[in-house]
């Protein structure tokens, strides 16, 4: 399995996800291969723009790619979180609408029939069909979560089990069984959708625009780099360090290759809901959106830790229109005459987080 991980910026999540398959090479991958099975998360019938959900171009753009390709048995496979109805996600969200529209099937994986399988002591009863398919696209999102404090790649295999299994999960913890379910499914190919992940909750309501989408066959090196893009070290989520153990492949940022295909778009991002209290400290100027979505969480990762009184009265400069400017403390290259700066285009908030924590 390749670690590569391709990143690409921009709006047009339906191009951005055209291009992120071209770079991987996606025709050769799916040579002799029939079934697919995408795999979104539909955790509630959650809009995509509120943060919790895949947007559906990301699903659309992928569909037209295998039609393109002559692979036309192609199902969308999905089960909501316990207690919501995967149906009801699947219509609010327009997933009828695609089905009609590329004759691709749907699935609510509360209803398929289940496989028992056990890992280093932790029981699962997964999908038949995401087993039987011969290539299972995982399309998670990059956003927070109230238990494990991130999920992603990992986590979005969840939807793959049961409910009781989910169950099962949460009464384990959650960290060892989401890491023994990424030694039982490993997806073919996972590409997160990172274009306006929830700041705190998996159900959204707080999205933070980052338009930002990754792709990579690792889901490991995938959740490695989002930790580090929200801010979190792989040891504070601890279904990365346990998965990487049971693989036995590291979880240090610089042993993954990253490819970045183009530059973060030039924009002016604003602060959105709940996001404005964590705003007050930050001075953006022309901040391109996933730049200043990293130092919101590097302000969030700060405040929970106990060391925002640090900032007190400080605003931190984000954006291109303090090239060349002085500031006090920056965030971003844009920022390098700042007395205190992080460099990078755009950083992660993780080393946004220890500038802001050495002042
Ligand atoms: S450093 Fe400047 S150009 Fe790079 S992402 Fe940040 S604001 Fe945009």
């Amino acid at each position: 399995m390749s670690r590569t991980i391709y990143v690409i910026y921009g709006k047009d999540a339906e191009t951005m996800t055209d291009n992120l398959l071209s770079a991987y090479g996606l025709e050769r991958k799916i040579e002799g291969k029939e079934s697919f099975v995408l795999k979104p998360n539909l955790v509630t019938a959650s809009l995509p723009d509120n943060g919790a959900t895949t947007h559906t171009e990301i699903i659309e753009a992928i569909i037209k790619r295998l039609h393109r390709c002559g692979k036309k048995n192609i199902t969308i496979a999905e089960s909501s979180w316990v207690g919501a109805s995967t149906e009801e996600a699947m219509r609010r969200l327009g997933y009828h609408d695609i089905a009609r529209k590329y004759d691709v099937k749907l699935l609510d994986i509360k209803k398929d029939k289940f496989r028992k399988a056990e890992y280093d002591g932790v029981q699962i009863e997964l999908s038949e069909s995401v087993l039987n398919a011969d290539f299972v696209i995982n399309l998670p999102v990059l956003k927070g979560h109230c238990q494990t404090k991130m999920t992603s790649a990992m986590k979005n295999l969840k939807g793959c089990i049961s409910d009781r299994s989910k169950r099962d999960f949460h009464r384990w913890g959650l960290m060892k069984p989401i890491a023994a379910l990424n030694a039982l499914i490993t997806p073919s190919l996972t590409i997160v959708d990172s274009i306006c992940g929830d700041l705190d909750f998996e159900e959204g309501g707080t999205p933070v625009e980052t338009d930002r989408m990754m792709l990579s066959e690792d889901p490991i090196a995938l959740d490695v780099l989002g930790a580090s893009l929200m801010g979190y070290t792989p040891e504070e989520i601890p279904y990365i360090t346990i998965g990487a153990a049971y693989r036995n492949v590291s979880t240090k940022l610089d042993d993954i290759d990253i490819v970045t295909l183009n530059k973060p778009e030039k924009g002016n991002a604003k602060p959105k809901g709940t996001t404005a209290r964590l705003a007050r400290y930050t001075d953006p100027d022309q901040a391109c959106s996933a730049c200043y979505a990293s130092l919101i969480h590097a302000i969030k990762r700060l405040d929970e830790d106990g060391g925002i009184g640090r900032l007190a009265g400080k605003r931190i400069a984000v954006g291109q229109g303090w090239r060349g400017k002085e500031s006090e403390i920056g965030s971003g290259a844009c920022c390098k005459c700042a007395k205190h700066s992080v460099q990078g285009c755009p950083p992660s908030a993780s080393d946004i987080l220890s500038m802001l924590k050495k002042l």
